[in-house]
Protein backbone atom coordinates (compact mmCIF):
# COMPACT_ATOMS: atom_id res chain seq x y z
CA UNK A 1 0.00 0.00 0.00
CA UNK A 2 1.19 3.37 -0.73
CA UNK A 3 0.80 5.75 2.42
CA UNK A 4 -1.35 8.39 1.32
CA UNK A 5 -0.69 11.97 2.93
CA UNK A 6 -1.43 11.06 6.38
CA UNK A 7 -1.55 7.46 7.44
CA UNK A 8 1.55 5.88 8.47
CA UNK A 9 2.27 2.19 8.32
CA UNK A 10 4.40 -0.06 11.36
CA UNK A 11 5.42 -3.01 10.60
CA UNK A 12 7.35 -5.28 13.27
CA UNK A 13 10.33 -2.95 14.46
CA UNK A 14 9.37 0.09 13.96
CA UNK A 15 8.86 2.56 16.63
CA UNK A 16 5.58 2.46 18.22
CA UNK A 17 4.37 -0.88 16.66
CA UNK A 18 4.99 -2.19 19.87
CA UNK A 19 2.49 0.53 21.20
CA UNK A 20 0.26 0.21 18.80
CA UNK A 21 -0.45 -3.49 18.81
CA UNK A 22 -1.16 -3.30 22.51
CA UNK A 23 -4.44 -3.65 24.08
CA UNK A 24 -6.28 -3.82 27.23
CA UNK A 25 -6.22 -7.29 27.91
CA UNK A 26 -2.54 -7.96 28.74
CA UNK A 27 -3.44 -11.70 27.71
CA UNK A 28 -3.52 -10.38 24.21
CA UNK A 29 -0.01 -10.76 22.64
CA UNK A 30 -0.71 -11.02 18.68
CA UNK A 31 1.81 -9.47 16.34
CA UNK A 32 -0.06 -7.82 12.96
CA UNK A 33 1.91 -8.12 9.47
CA UNK A 34 1.25 -4.07 9.47
CA UNK A 35 -0.92 -1.46 11.21
CA UNK A 36 -2.40 1.01 9.01
CA UNK A 37 -2.86 4.20 11.33
CA UNK A 38 -5.67 6.29 9.84
CA UNK A 39 -6.14 9.78 10.24
CA UNK A 40 -9.19 10.57 8.35
CA UNK A 41 -11.71 8.78 5.98
CA UNK A 42 -9.68 8.51 2.76
CA UNK A 43 -6.89 5.85 5.01
CA UNK A 44 -9.56 4.04 6.22
CA UNK A 45 -10.67 3.52 2.70
CA UNK A 46 -7.19 2.62 1.60
CA UNK A 47 -6.52 0.12 4.15
CA UNK A 48 -9.45 -1.46 3.55
CA UNK A 49 -8.74 -2.19 -0.44
CA UNK A 50 -5.31 -2.99 0.40
CA UNK A 51 -6.09 -5.44 2.95
CA UNK A 52 -8.39 -7.23 0.48
CA UNK A 53 -6.28 -6.59 -2.47
CA UNK A 54 -3.16 -8.74 -0.15
CA UNK A 55 -5.92 -11.15 1.45
CA UNK A 56 -4.97 -9.73 4.81
CA UNK A 57 -7.35 -10.70 7.90
CA UNK A 58 -8.47 -7.14 9.09
CA UNK A 59 -8.71 -6.37 12.68
CA UNK A 60 -10.06 -2.80 14.09
CA UNK A 61 -8.56 -0.93 16.58
CA UNK A 62 -10.66 2.17 18.61
CA UNK A 63 -9.96 1.46 22.25
CA UNK A 64 -8.65 -1.80 22.32
CA UNK A 65 -10.94 -2.66 25.16
CA UNK A 66 -12.40 -6.07 23.55
CA UNK A 67 -11.72 -8.52 26.40
CA UNK A 68 -10.69 -11.03 23.42
CA UNK A 69 -8.17 -8.17 21.71
CA UNK A 70 -10.52 -8.88 18.72
CA UNK A 71 -8.83 -5.40 17.12
CA UNK A 72 -5.31 -7.49 16.84
CA UNK A 73 -5.13 -9.94 14.34
CA UNK A 74 -2.21 -12.37 14.55
CA UNK A 75 -0.32 -11.34 10.82
CA UNK A 76 -2.90 -9.21 9.43
CA UNK A 77 -3.78 -5.89 8.83
CA UNK A 78 -4.50 -3.79 11.91
CA UNK A 79 -6.59 -0.89 10.84
CA UNK A 80 -5.88 1.60 14.18
CA UNK A 81 -8.34 4.61 14.47
CA UNK A 82 -6.30 5.86 17.41
CA UNK A 83 -5.40 8.67 15.61
CA UNK A 84 -8.95 9.53 14.75
CA UNK A 85 -10.06 11.26 17.76
CA UNK A 86 -11.35 14.42 17.20
CA UNK A 87 -14.92 15.32 18.68
CA UNK A 88 -16.54 18.47 17.84
CA UNK A 89 -19.62 19.80 19.71
CA UNK A 90 -22.45 22.37 18.51
CA UNK A 91 -24.28 23.34 21.70
CA UNK A 92 -26.56 25.18 19.77
CA UNK A 93 -27.88 21.79 18.24
CA UNK A 94 -26.79 19.79 20.86
CA UNK A 95 -25.18 17.60 18.82
CA UNK A 96 -21.94 15.98 19.10
CA UNK A 97 -19.45 14.88 16.02
CA UNK A 98 -16.57 11.90 17.37
CA UNK A 99 -14.02 10.61 14.82
CA UNK A 100 -14.40 6.45 14.64
CA UNK A 101 -11.16 6.12 16.87
CA UNK A 102 -12.15 8.63 19.75
CA UNK A 103 -12.36 7.66 23.36
CA UNK A 104 -15.68 8.02 25.92
CA UNK A 105 -13.41 10.72 27.96
CA UNK A 106 -12.76 12.75 24.85
CA UNK A 107 -16.31 12.77 23.91
CA UNK A 108 -17.61 13.63 27.30
CA UNK A 109 -15.00 16.34 28.24
CA UNK A 110 -15.87 18.03 24.86
CA UNK A 111 -19.62 17.85 25.70
CA UNK A 112 -19.52 18.77 29.71
CA UNK A 113 -17.92 21.99 28.72
CA UNK A 114 -21.46 23.39 27.67
CA UNK A 115 -23.05 20.74 30.73
CA UNK A 116 -23.85 18.25 27.86
CA UNK A 117 -23.37 14.71 27.62
CA UNK A 118 -24.70 11.84 26.37
CA UNK A 119 -24.93 7.99 27.27
CA UNK A 120 -21.55 6.50 27.72
CA UNK A 121 -19.52 4.51 29.50
CA UNK A 122 -18.37 3.93 33.03
CA UNK A 123 -14.54 4.12 32.03
CA UNK A 124 -12.96 7.12 29.93
CA UNK A 125 -10.54 5.14 27.88
CA UNK A 126 -12.88 2.89 26.13
CA UNK A 127 -13.59 3.28 22.82
CA UNK A 128 -16.14 5.20 21.67
CA UNK A 129 -16.47 3.10 18.58
CA UNK A 130 -16.88 -0.52 19.91
CA UNK A 131 -18.80 0.23 23.34
CA UNK A 132 -21.64 2.47 20.43
CA UNK A 133 -21.51 -0.43 18.11
CA UNK A 134 -22.50 -2.92 21.00
CA UNK A 135 -25.16 -0.84 22.54
CA UNK A 136 -23.22 1.23 24.81
CA UNK A 137 -24.51 1.36 28.83
CA UNK A 138 -23.96 4.26 31.26
CA UNK A 139 -25.00 6.15 34.19
CA UNK A 140 -27.58 8.26 31.94
CA UNK A 141 -28.67 5.24 29.95
CA UNK A 142 -31.76 4.77 31.95
CA UNK A 143 -32.59 8.93 31.64
CA UNK A 144 -31.37 9.03 27.64
CA UNK A 145 -31.28 5.54 26.33
CA UNK A 146 -28.28 3.80 25.48
CA UNK A 147 -25.31 5.30 23.54
CA UNK A 148 -26.65 3.63 20.26
CA UNK A 149 -30.01 5.28 20.91
CA UNK A 150 -28.49 8.48 20.72
CA UNK A 151 -26.99 8.37 17.39
CA UNK A 152 -28.31 10.24 14.87
CA UNK A 153 -26.13 9.05 12.04
CA UNK A 154 -22.76 7.03 11.11
CA UNK A 155 -20.57 7.61 8.38
CA UNK A 156 -19.68 3.89 7.99
CA UNK A 157 -16.64 2.67 5.15
CA UNK A 158 -18.06 -0.94 3.54
CA UNK A 159 -16.17 -4.27 2.88
CA UNK A 160 -15.99 -2.71 -1.05
CA UNK A 161 -13.88 0.28 0.57
CA UNK A 162 -17.19 2.64 -0.24
CA UNK A 163 -18.08 5.15 2.23
CA UNK A 164 -21.75 5.91 3.24
CA UNK A 165 -24.29 7.52 5.62
CA UNK A 166 -26.26 5.85 8.08
CA UNK A 167 -29.62 7.53 9.48
CA UNK A 168 -33.04 7.03 10.62
CA UNK A 169 -33.67 8.39 6.98
CA UNK A 170 -30.54 7.50 4.98
CA UNK A 171 -30.07 3.58 4.40
CA UNK A 172 -32.12 3.27 7.25
CA UNK A 173 -31.90 -0.81 7.10
CA UNK A 174 -27.47 -0.46 7.95
CA UNK A 175 -29.27 2.06 10.61
CA UNK A 176 -30.71 -0.75 12.45
CA UNK A 177 -28.28 -2.56 12.15
CA UNK A 178 -25.47 -0.41 13.43
CA UNK A 179 -27.29 -0.01 16.35
CA UNK A 180 -26.23 -2.77 18.82
CA UNK A 181 -24.80 -5.30 15.34
CA UNK A 182 -21.04 -4.88 16.76
CA UNK A 183 -18.39 -4.21 14.15
CA UNK A 184 -20.03 -6.39 11.23
CA UNK A 185 -21.31 -3.63 8.79
CA UNK A 186 -17.65 -1.74 8.40
CA UNK A 187 -15.77 0.61 9.87
CA UNK A 188 -17.30 3.65 11.04
CA UNK A 189 -15.57 6.31 10.64
CA UNK A 190 -17.67 8.76 12.60
CA UNK A 191 -20.75 8.98 15.05
CA UNK A 192 -22.81 12.01 14.81
CA UNK A 193 -24.95 12.29 18.75
CA UNK A 194 -27.77 13.78 19.98
CA UNK A 195 -26.50 15.70 23.48
CA UNK A 196 -28.49 16.39 26.60
CA UNK A 197 -28.44 19.22 29.30
CA UNK A 198 -27.37 17.37 32.43
CA UNK A 199 -25.64 19.67 33.91
CA UNK A 200 -22.04 18.59 35.95
CA UNK A 201 -23.73 17.35 39.39
CA UNK A 202 -23.54 13.63 40.56
CA UNK A 203 -24.32 12.00 44.00
CA UNK A 204 -22.52 7.74 44.00
CA UNK A 205 -23.51 5.89 47.27
CA UNK A 206 -22.40 2.79 48.91
CA UNK A 207 -23.48 0.72 51.64
CA UNK A 208 -21.62 -2.46 53.02
CA UNK A 209 -23.46 -4.57 54.56
CA UNK A 210 -23.30 -7.27 57.79
CA UNK A 211 -22.31 -10.33 55.23
CA UNK A 212 -25.14 -12.93 57.48
CA UNK A 213 -27.96 -10.32 56.19
CA UNK A 214 -26.39 -9.86 52.55
CA UNK A 215 -29.71 -12.26 51.35
CA UNK A 216 -32.18 -10.01 52.86
CA UNK A 217 -30.56 -6.96 51.53
CA UNK A 218 -30.04 -7.61 48.09
CA UNK A 219 -33.81 -9.14 48.19
CA UNK A 220 -34.83 -6.08 49.16
CA UNK A 221 -32.67 -4.13 47.00
CA UNK A 222 -33.73 -5.48 43.76
CA UNK A 223 -37.39 -4.46 45.35
CA UNK A 224 -36.40 -1.10 45.78
CA UNK A 225 -35.02 -0.74 42.31
CA UNK A 226 -38.20 -1.59 40.61
CA UNK A 227 -39.38 1.88 42.04
CA UNK A 228 -35.74 3.64 41.51
CA UNK A 229 -36.03 7.35 39.21
CA UNK A 230 -34.67 6.87 36.06
CA UNK A 231 -31.61 9.63 37.30
CA UNK A 232 -30.00 6.62 39.87
CA UNK A 233 -28.70 3.50 38.52
CA UNK A 234 -28.71 0.70 41.29
CA UNK A 235 -25.37 -0.83 41.75
CA UNK A 236 -24.27 -3.88 43.37
CA UNK A 237 -20.54 -5.58 44.10
CA UNK A 238 -19.94 -8.77 45.46
CA UNK A 239 -16.75 -10.41 46.02
CA UNK A 240 -16.07 -13.37 48.45
CA UNK A 241 -18.04 -12.20 51.74
CA UNK A 242 -18.60 -8.53 51.32
CA UNK A 243 -22.20 -6.78 49.71
CA UNK A 244 -21.93 -3.93 48.42
CA UNK A 245 -25.12 -1.98 47.06
CA UNK A 246 -26.03 1.84 46.02
CA UNK A 247 -26.97 3.95 42.90
CA UNK A 248 -25.26 6.16 41.10
CA UNK A 249 -27.37 9.42 40.66
CA UNK A 250 -26.95 11.96 38.03
CA UNK A 251 -28.59 15.36 38.31
CA UNK A 252 -29.18 16.96 41.64
CA UNK A 253 -27.42 15.42 44.23
CA UNK A 254 -30.21 16.80 46.44
CA UNK A 255 -32.92 14.72 44.85
CA UNK A 256 -31.08 11.79 44.56
CA UNK A 257 -30.05 11.92 48.64
CA UNK A 258 -33.94 11.33 49.13
CA UNK A 259 -33.03 7.72 48.27
CA UNK A 260 -30.43 7.20 51.14
CA UNK A 261 -32.79 6.42 54.00
CA UNK A 262 -34.42 3.15 52.26
CA UNK A 263 -30.72 2.08 51.64
CA UNK A 264 -30.18 2.31 55.38
CA UNK A 265 -33.05 0.59 56.23
CA UNK A 266 -31.86 -2.92 53.77
CA UNK A 267 -30.16 -4.03 56.49
CA UNK A 268 -26.95 -3.41 59.19
CA UNK A 269 -24.51 -1.30 57.46
CA UNK A 270 -20.87 -1.47 58.20
CA UNK A 271 -19.75 0.94 56.08
CA UNK A 272 -21.04 3.71 53.82
CA UNK A 273 -19.57 6.45 51.28
CA UNK A 274 -22.01 8.88 50.10
CA UNK A 275 -19.84 11.43 47.56
CA UNK A 276 -21.34 13.75 45.48
CA UNK A 277 -18.34 14.27 42.49
CA UNK A 278 -18.64 16.80 38.90
CA UNK A 279 -19.65 14.15 36.26
CA UNK A 280 -16.48 13.92 34.39
CA UNK A 281 -14.86 12.33 37.71
CA UNK A 282 -17.56 9.95 38.01
CA UNK A 283 -16.75 8.98 34.76
CA UNK A 284 -13.19 8.53 34.78
CA UNK A 285 -12.61 7.11 38.72
CA UNK A 286 -12.47 3.76 37.81
CA UNK A 287 -9.75 4.41 35.09
CA UNK A 288 -6.99 3.32 37.20
CA UNK A 289 -8.57 0.30 38.77
CA UNK A 290 -9.70 -0.63 35.10
CA UNK A 291 -6.28 0.38 33.85
CA UNK A 292 -3.80 -1.39 31.47
CA UNK A 293 -1.23 -3.87 31.93
CA UNK A 294 -3.06 -6.70 33.79
CA UNK A 295 -4.34 -9.74 32.49
CA UNK A 296 -7.96 -9.96 32.32
CA UNK A 297 -11.02 -12.91 31.80
CA UNK A 298 -14.65 -12.05 32.44
CA UNK A 299 -18.03 -13.55 32.24
CA UNK A 300 -21.42 -11.38 31.51
CA UNK A 301 -25.03 -12.31 31.50
CA UNK A 302 -28.00 -11.12 31.56
CA UNK A 303 -31.12 -10.83 34.36
CA UNK A 304 -34.52 -10.62 33.37
CA UNK A 305 -35.76 -10.97 36.67
CA UNK A 306 -33.35 -11.75 39.85
CA UNK A 307 -35.32 -14.83 41.58
CA UNK A 308 -34.21 -15.61 45.62
CA UNK A 309 -32.47 -18.97 43.96
CA UNK A 310 -30.33 -16.51 41.72
CA UNK A 311 -29.42 -14.38 45.14
CA UNK A 312 -28.34 -17.46 46.80
CA UNK A 313 -26.59 -18.31 43.85
CA UNK A 314 -24.60 -14.66 43.79
CA UNK A 315 -23.90 -14.75 46.89
CA UNK A 316 -21.69 -18.12 46.93
CA UNK A 317 -18.85 -16.19 45.28
CA UNK A 318 -15.96 -17.86 45.14
CA UNK A 319 -13.70 -14.41 46.09
CA UNK A 320 -14.01 -12.91 42.86
CA UNK A 321 -15.61 -9.48 41.56
CA UNK A 322 -19.16 -9.40 40.77
CA UNK A 323 -21.37 -6.70 40.04
CA UNK A 324 -24.77 -6.32 38.96
CA UNK A 325 -25.79 -2.46 36.99
CA UNK A 326 -29.36 -1.74 36.82
CA UNK A 327 -31.07 -0.98 33.38
CA UNK A 328 -34.30 -0.12 32.90
CA UNK A 329 -35.84 2.98 32.06
CA UNK A 330 -35.59 4.78 28.87
CA UNK A 331 -33.53 1.75 27.61
CA UNK A 332 -37.04 -0.30 27.72
CA UNK A 333 -38.65 2.49 26.13
CA UNK A 334 -37.32 2.26 22.49
CA UNK A 335 -39.49 -0.65 21.07
CA UNK A 336 -37.34 -4.40 20.52
CA UNK A 337 -37.62 -3.97 16.69
CA UNK A 338 -35.85 -0.62 16.26
CA UNK A 339 -32.47 -1.70 16.45
CA UNK A 340 -30.22 -3.98 16.57
CA UNK A 341 -29.80 -4.18 20.16
CA UNK A 342 -32.38 -6.63 22.21
CA UNK A 343 -32.56 -7.83 25.61
CA UNK A 344 -34.50 -4.09 26.08
CA UNK A 345 -36.38 -5.71 29.25
CA UNK A 346 -33.47 -6.36 31.12
CA UNK A 347 -33.79 -6.08 34.47
CA UNK A 348 -29.76 -6.30 35.82
CA UNK A 349 -26.29 -6.44 33.64
CA UNK A 350 -24.06 -8.63 35.47
CA UNK A 351 -20.45 -9.32 35.25
CA UNK A 352 -18.14 -11.67 36.98
CA UNK A 353 -14.06 -10.26 36.40
CA UNK A 354 -10.76 -11.15 37.48
CA UNK A 355 -7.44 -9.48 36.65
CA UNK A 356 -3.61 -10.91 37.61
CA UNK A 357 -0.05 -10.46 36.24
CA UNK A 358 1.48 -13.95 36.39
CA UNK A 359 0.64 -16.04 33.24
CA UNK A 360 0.95 -19.05 35.45
CA UNK A 361 -2.31 -18.33 37.10
CA UNK A 362 -4.06 -18.16 33.75
CA UNK A 363 -5.74 -21.58 34.02
CA UNK A 364 -6.65 -20.94 37.73
CA UNK A 365 -8.15 -17.65 37.00
CA UNK A 366 -10.09 -18.63 33.67
CA UNK A 367 -11.99 -21.49 35.80
CA UNK A 368 -13.10 -19.47 37.99
CA UNK A 369 -14.73 -17.25 36.60
CA UNK A 370 -16.21 -19.86 34.43
CA UNK A 371 -17.58 -22.32 37.36
CA UNK A 372 -19.19 -19.36 39.10
CA UNK A 373 -20.38 -17.85 35.58
CA UNK A 374 -22.19 -21.36 35.19
CA UNK A 375 -23.71 -21.21 38.35
CA UNK A 376 -25.78 -18.43 37.39
CA UNK A 377 -26.16 -19.47 33.91
CA UNK A 378 -30.00 -20.57 34.99
CA UNK A 379 -31.17 -17.33 35.67
CA UNK A 380 -29.59 -15.85 32.69
CA UNK A 381 -31.74 -14.21 29.91
CA UNK A 382 -29.53 -14.01 27.13
CA UNK A 383 -25.98 -11.71 27.55
CA UNK A 384 -24.62 -8.17 26.26
CA UNK A 385 -23.06 -8.40 23.14
CA UNK A 386 -19.71 -6.17 24.52
CA UNK A 387 -19.21 -8.71 27.20
CA UNK A 388 -19.32 -11.78 25.01
CA UNK A 389 -15.89 -13.40 25.85
CA UNK A 390 -16.15 -16.41 23.14
CA UNK A 391 -19.53 -17.28 23.40
CA UNK A 392 -22.09 -17.40 20.65
CA UNK A 393 -23.54 -13.88 18.98
CA UNK A 394 -26.85 -16.01 19.67
CA UNK A 395 -26.54 -15.30 23.79
CA UNK A 396 -26.55 -11.36 22.16
CA UNK A 397 -29.44 -11.74 19.64
CA UNK A 398 -32.81 -13.83 19.73
CA UNK A 399 -32.88 -15.49 16.18
CA UNK A 400 -35.55 -13.53 14.26
CA UNK A 401 -32.97 -10.27 15.07
CA UNK A 402 -30.17 -12.66 14.17
CA UNK A 403 -32.00 -13.75 10.88
CA UNK A 404 -32.68 -10.02 10.33
CA UNK A 405 -28.92 -9.15 11.03
CA UNK A 406 -27.31 -11.90 8.48
CA UNK A 407 -29.53 -10.52 5.79
CA UNK A 408 -28.06 -7.28 6.54
CA UNK A 409 -24.52 -8.94 6.55
CA UNK A 410 -25.10 -10.54 3.57
CA UNK A 411 -25.52 -7.21 1.92
CA UNK A 412 -22.99 -5.05 3.02
CA UNK A 413 -20.59 -7.85 3.84
CA UNK A 414 -21.37 -11.07 2.02
CA UNK A 415 -17.36 -12.45 2.35
CA UNK A 416 -17.18 -11.73 5.45
CA UNK A 417 -14.40 -9.15 5.53
CA UNK A 418 -15.30 -7.66 8.88
CA UNK A 419 -14.99 -11.16 10.89
CA UNK A 420 -12.69 -9.94 13.84
CA UNK A 421 -15.40 -9.49 15.72
CA UNK A 422 -18.85 -10.69 17.76
CA UNK A 423 -19.33 -12.07 14.45
CA UNK A 424 -22.90 -12.60 12.32
CA UNK A 425 -21.77 -15.30 9.48
CA UNK A 426 -23.37 -14.22 6.21
CA UNK A 427 -24.83 -16.91 4.47
CA UNK A 428 -24.33 -15.85 0.83
CA UNK A 429 -20.40 -16.91 0.30
C1 LIG B 1 -12.57 -1.21 31.47
C2 LIG B 1 -13.81 -1.42 30.65
C3 LIG B 1 -14.97 -0.76 30.97
C4 LIG B 1 -16.11 -0.95 30.20
N1 LIG B 1 -17.26 -0.28 30.55
C5 LIG B 1 -18.34 -0.39 29.77
C6 LIG B 1 -19.51 0.38 30.05
O1 LIG B 1 -19.56 1.13 31.02
N2 LIG B 1 -20.57 0.25 29.21
C7 LIG B 1 -20.54 -0.58 28.13
O2 LIG B 1 -21.54 -0.64 27.40
N3 LIG B 1 -19.46 -1.33 27.85
C8 LIG B 1 -18.37 -1.26 28.65
N4 LIG B 1 -17.25 -2.00 28.36
C9 LIG B 1 -17.30 -2.97 27.26
C10 LIG B 1 -16.92 -2.27 25.97
O3 LIG B 1 -18.09 -1.69 25.42
C11 LIG B 1 -16.31 -3.26 24.97
O4 LIG B 1 -15.15 -3.82 25.52
C12 LIG B 1 -16.01 -2.61 23.63
O5 LIG B 1 -15.64 -3.61 22.71
C13 LIG B 1 -14.89 -1.61 23.74
O6 LIG B 1 -14.72 -0.91 22.56
P1 LIG B 1 -13.28 -0.34 22.15
O7 LIG B 1 -13.47 0.51 20.98
O8 LIG B 1 -12.61 0.19 23.36
O9 LIG B 1 -12.53 -1.71 21.81
P2 LIG B 1 -11.71 -2.24 20.54
O10 LIG B 1 -11.07 -3.50 21.06
O11 LIG B 1 -10.86 -1.22 19.93
O12 LIG B 1 -12.85 -2.60 19.52
C14 LIG B 1 -13.68 -3.71 19.74
C15 LIG B 1 -14.35 -4.09 18.44
O13 LIG B 1 -15.28 -3.09 18.09
C16 LIG B 1 -15.28 -2.89 16.70
N5 LIG B 1 -14.98 -1.48 16.46
C17 LIG B 1 -14.43 -0.58 17.29
N6 LIG B 1 -14.43 0.63 16.74
C18 LIG B 1 -14.99 0.50 15.52
C19 LIG B 1 -15.29 1.40 14.48
N7 LIG B 1 -15.04 2.71 14.58
N8 LIG B 1 -15.89 0.91 13.36
C20 LIG B 1 -16.19 -0.41 13.26
N9 LIG B 1 -15.92 -1.30 14.21
C21 LIG B 1 -15.34 -0.84 15.34
C22 LIG B 1 -14.31 -3.85 16.11
O14 LIG B 1 -15.02 -4.99 15.71
C23 LIG B 1 -13.40 -4.20 17.27
O15 LIG B 1 -12.88 -5.50 17.19
C24 LIG B 1 -16.09 -1.84 29.11
C25 LIG B 1 -14.91 -2.51 28.80
C26 LIG B 1 -13.79 -2.31 29.55
C27 LIG B 1 -12.54 -3.08 29.22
Amino acid sequence: MTATQQLTLLIDGDAGYDEARTVWNAMVDRRPAAIARCHDTADVVAAVRYAREHDLEIGVRCGGHNIAGLAVPEGGLMIDLTPMNEVRVDPERQVAWVQGGGLLGELDRAAQAYGLATTAGNVSHTGVGGLTLGGGMGWLARQFGLACDNVISYELVTAAGDVVTASATENAELFWGLRGGGGNFGIVTAFEFRLHQIGTRTLVTEFTYAWDEAFAVLRGWRDLNATAPRQATFTANIRGEELVVGFVWVGDPAEGAALIPAFRSLGTIVAESIEEMPYLTLQSRDDSVQGHRFRRYWKGHYFKSLPDDAIRALLRNPGIGASLQAYGGAISDVPDEDAAFSHRDVMFEFVTATRWEDAADDADRIATIRAYAATLDPYAGGAYINTLNGESVSRAFPPAKLARLTALKNTYDPTNTFHLNQNIRPTVS
